[in-house]
């Protein structure tokens, strides 16, 4: 069966490898472009947020490019995501496409039919449960590297002398791994990766801005909604810490109910679950802070409801902790220019305030 799956960020990589692994043929989405968010939002509610137009618009791609099977993920709590797979699928249907749609609900909510859909997966194929365990472990140590080496290259890319170099280096590790088929050759691929990031060209003297990113997952994770956000920084001299990582997310809300202290730090501004990553963007804010960020900068999808709500907490825990916090609203209209601006003005805000304090030092693009 031809197989496919949301794109998100790199994660594409070890997802094709589940699925050629079982004996399927994966049809990877491509990444995210224009088309297909003018596709998504020519098909979406009007009101629907970025991620549900940019998935509807994956989906139309991956459909014209021979999908016969959907694989997405559910969700739980008071926001839309939760219908969302649904939708989708009546959409598609409506627009005359044949397939089958599965839907991934998190296995601690309900182990039996998570069960029973990783069976309609593999019963096709004759994939035993030993054999799928076994490749299921491959791709997660496949996520795990991927996850890696994409905090290296944030951390490196702020000092980096020859501008590129590490989004260089970074596309070539990722090939490498993309390689790798066996847990040995993902071993070697890792550690590969890891010495490209090393070996670029470096400035260790700057003391770059360090800042906290925060938001909705699915606009945290994929580059093409967040306007390559990273990248941007990094370039600009800046080091970014993502709060979140898909294998971070995955343990935390489906194998364990993790997160207990992000939740317990979002507890004094917030101590009820208001869906999607609101808690999380309040207890992430407030754990920033407490660990000597410059700055956090929220990732929120327009019209996405618990990013509202966390924004309007955030100006309290950014006067409270006197952390700076830049909320950048996403949507189809959201032009790389004028985002460009506001961080820079951003970045400004912050460098000024290190100053302040005394650190002459501080660096900002590019060491200036
Ligand atoms: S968290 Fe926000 S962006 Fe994500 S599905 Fe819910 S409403 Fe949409």
């Amino acid at each position: 069966m031809r197989v496919t799956f949301p794109h998100m960020g790199t994660s594409h990589i070890a997802f094709k490898h589940l699925i050629n692994n079982l004996g399927h043929e994966a049809i990877v989405p491509p990444a995210p472009s224009k088309r297909t968010l003018s596709l998504g939002v020519r098909h979406a509610p009007e009101f629907a947020c970025i991620p549900f137009k940019i998935l509807l618009g994956s989906y139309i791609e991956a459909l014209e490019n021979g999908a016969e099977m959907i694989i997405s993920s559910g969700g739980v709590g008071p926001c839309r995501a939760g219908i969302y797979g649904l939708l989708h699928e009546e959409i598609l249907k409506d627009l005359g496409y044949d397939f089958e749609m599965l839907i991934f609900e998190p296995p601690l909510r309900g182990l039996l039919d998570f069960i029973k859909k990783i069976g309609r997966v593999i019963r096709p194929t004759r994939v035993s449960w030993p054999t799928f365990i076994k490749v299921f472990k491959t791709s997660w140590q496949k996520l795990i590297i991927l996850d890696e080496t994409e905090i290296l290259s944030h951390q490196i890319r702020p000092y980096e002398v020859i501008r590129g170099e590490t989004t260089r280096a970074f596309k070539e590790a990722l090939t490498l791994i993309d390689k790798a088929e066996t847990r040995q050759e993902l071993d070697s691929a890792g550690q590969a990766a890891e010495m490209l990031l090393r070996d670029v060209t470096q400035d260790r003297s700057r003391k770059p801005l360090r800042i906290g990113l925060i938001g909705e997952i699915y606009v945290v994770l994929e580059p093409f909604i967040n306007l390559d956000i990273e990248k941007t920084l990094g370039e600009m001299g800046v080091e970014t810490h993502r709060s979140i990582y898909l294998t971070d997310w995955t343990r935390d809300n489906t194998v364990f109910d993790g997160e207990k202290d992000i939740k317990n730090a979002a507890k004094p501004y917030l101590n009820q679950l208001i869906g999607g990553h609101g808690i999380n963007s309040v207890g992430e804010t407030v754990l920033y802070a407490s660990n000597g960020f410059d700055g956090v900068i929220q990732l929120a999808p327009f019209t996405c409801i618990p990013e509202i709500v966390a924004k309007s907490i955030l100006n309290r825990v950014s006067r409270d902790l006197n952390i700076p916090v830049l909320t950048l609203f996403l949507d189809e209209q959201t032009g790389t220019a004028g985002a460009q601006t506001r961080l820079e003005a951003f970045t400004d805000l912050l460098l000024q305030k290190r100053r302040n304090k005394g650190d002459l030092d501080a660096t900002g693009i590019f060491g200036n």
